[in-house]
């Protein structure tokens, strides 16, 4: 059962496993330049006590990051945030995040925990989006990832939130996390083979998927199953244009039954050779 799939804590359901982002290695996305020309017109606020090292949140012109952390981590997040939200307006329109993001920076695993963080996966989740829209950030995401990874993470998960499928369980996960992870990896212009080396491997042994991976998938074979949802949702995009790929989302999300069907005028079964040759051709001329 899809309810089953992904666990509540304490009421807020836990909705990502983005270990994924953080086994996989993210060098390529530090030798892309993604936001330099964004950094620069940041106004921040502050809030909470005046003295600096109480200060607990950072308030920009569309996020408000707070945590238990140095404030200069605060700012950091709120820098990140504020590119990944742009960059989730680039697919999903400026009517999305409209109102202050709310990005929570745990101070560590404990704090994770309490926040809603998902701990499940032993310390290899990056962050959670909880079915309050709260975006929490793993300790983690700051020791092991690089600063283009960590908007990447910030990308995927208000993609949860612009999206409000944080705690939508009656929609298949390939939808949900293809869309997100995208959404994420559009704008480093990775090629397909560096975002999804596992699924470049499968492909490069014969291993080929023959269409999205299944909500059973996402249990026995997360890390796999991410990058096959992003590969599926990546051919969709180059088979059926980016528009209608998100006019699709926007259907399920608004529970439109056979909305694969509707918008895209096929079968998923029916695309299983284009999609084999174009993973083939992707991984084969991509790097
Ligand atoms: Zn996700």
């Amino acid at each position: 059962m899809k309810e089953s799939t992904w666990p509540a804590r304490r009421g807020r359901v836990v909705c990502v496993l983005c270990w994924v982002l953080l086994v996989v290695p993210l060098a390529g996305c530090s030798s892309v330049s993604q936001s330099g020309s964004r950094s620069a017109s940041q106004s921040v606020s502050q809030s909470g006590s005046t003295a600096a090292s109480a200060v607990t949140t950072v308030r920009g012109a569309d996020v408000v990051v707070s945590g238990d952390v140095p404030q200069s981590r605060l700012r950091e997040v709120s820098r990140d945030a504020r590119d990944a939200v742009a960059d989730v307006r680039q697919v999903w329109g400026d009517s999305v995040l409209v109102g202050r993001v709310q990005v929570e920076v745990a101070s560590d695993a404990a704090d994770f925990r309490r926040r809603g963080g998902n701990t499940e996966a032993g310390g290899q989740v990056a962050a959670t989006t909880t079915a309050d829209d709260h975006v929490v950030l793993a300790p983690a995401l700051f020791s092991r990832v690089t600063q283009q990874g960590r908007v990447v993470v910030l990308t995927h998960e208000l993609t949860h939130v612009a999206l409000h499928q944080a705690d939508r369980s009656d929609i298949s996960r390939w939808i949900v996390e293809g869309a997100a992870e995208l959404t994420a990896y559009r704008p480093t212009r990775l090629g397909l083979a560096s975002a999804a080396p596992q699924l470049a491997r499968a492909v490069r042994a014969g291993r080929v998927p023959t269409g999205p991976p299944s909500d059973a998938r996402f249990r026995s074979a997360p890390e796999a199953a991410y990058q096959e949802a992003y590969g599926w949702c990546a051919f969709l995009v180059h088979r059926f244009g980016l528009s209608t790929f998100t006019h699709f989302v926007r259907e399920v999300d608004g529970g439109r039954s056979g909305a694969f069907r509707a918008v895209f005028g096929v079968t998923s079964d029916s695309l299983q050779g284009e999609f084999a040759a174009f993973l083939r051709q992707q991984i084969d001329n991509g790097e």
